[in-house]
């Protein structure tokens, strides 16, 4: 079954009005029909976008609906302001914030409650692939979110896989690398839907760049990519989604 491509441009901390402007009219000249683009701009900056062409995601969302949560942000009030998806478990969120493994499948189903489609992001650190121990890693990522979800909400959930020795390194998994991680994932899921694996879409994530796009995005299991660093250069963001839109 054919997915059509996602490719994700993920601020992180940076970005301002002008860079908004910047990418929105960079963006504006060309059509992505086989491409889903989604910027995830800083959450104070989600409202200074116009209108638009693409898709916008925030970075995080709280796992409670509302109360003295002093600094997070909710689902609900995501929806409010027209975001479509959200990133949920960057490594970043884990490994700064402590967020565990538990609280990113809560945080799965309130995106998914307020009609939000969370990312899920998922990759194991330079140790666990050292040790061969990256795939038993990732399923216990996956496991709450699987568990948490009906087959049906399932379907709505996207994934990213980065590895987090390639994020911010310049170092990406090479697309066999990133491929048979992406098809493991992939059968993890079919274990709970069949229907459910062969229309999620599973993002590579880790130093993606306008030279080792198209070597990814041509994988069978890579279904588009959750782009950092790149994403804040409004030429190469434009070029990946190019890319991924089929173009050369
Ligand atoms: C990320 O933070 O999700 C990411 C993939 O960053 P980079 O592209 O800079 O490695």
């Amino acid at each position: 079954m054919a997915r059509k491509l996602m490719v994700v441009g993920n601020w992180k901390m940076n970005g301002c009005r002008q860079y908004v402007n910047e990418l929105t009219t960079a963006l504006s000249l060309h059509c992505f029909n086989s491409v889903d683009v989604v910027v995830c701009p800083p959450a104070c900056l989600i409202q200074s976008f116009g209108s638009i062409d693409f898709l916008l995601a925030g970075q995080d969302v709280s796992d409670c609906n509302d109360g003295a949560y002093t600094g997070d942000i909710s689902a609900a009030m995501l929806a409010e302001i027209g975001c479509e998806y959200v990133l949920v478990g960057h490594s970043e969120r884990r490994e700064m914030h402590g967020e565990t493994n538990q609280q990113v499948a809560q945080k799965v189903l309130r995106a998914i409650e307020q009609g939000i489609k969370p990312i899920v992001c998922v990759g194991e650190p330079l140790l666990m692939k050292e040790a061969k121990a990256e795939q038993d890693y990732i399923a216990e990522q996956l496991a709450p979110v699987l568990s948490a979800v009906n087959c049906e909400q399932l379907e709505q959930v996207v994934f990213a896989y980065e590895p987090i020795w390639a994020i911010g390194t310049g170092k990406s998994a090479s697309p066999e690398q990133a491929q048979c991680i992406h098809k493991f994932i992939r059968d993890v899921i079919s274990r709970k839907s069949e229907s459910a694996a062969e229309k999620v879409r599973i993002l590579y994530g880790g130093s993606v760049n306008f030279d080792n796009a198209q070597a990814l995005f041509a994988q069978d299991d890579i279904d588009g990519g959750l782009v950092g660093g790149a994403s804040l250069k409004s030429d190469s963001f434009t070029t990946i989604c190019r890319y991924a839109n089929g173009e050369h």
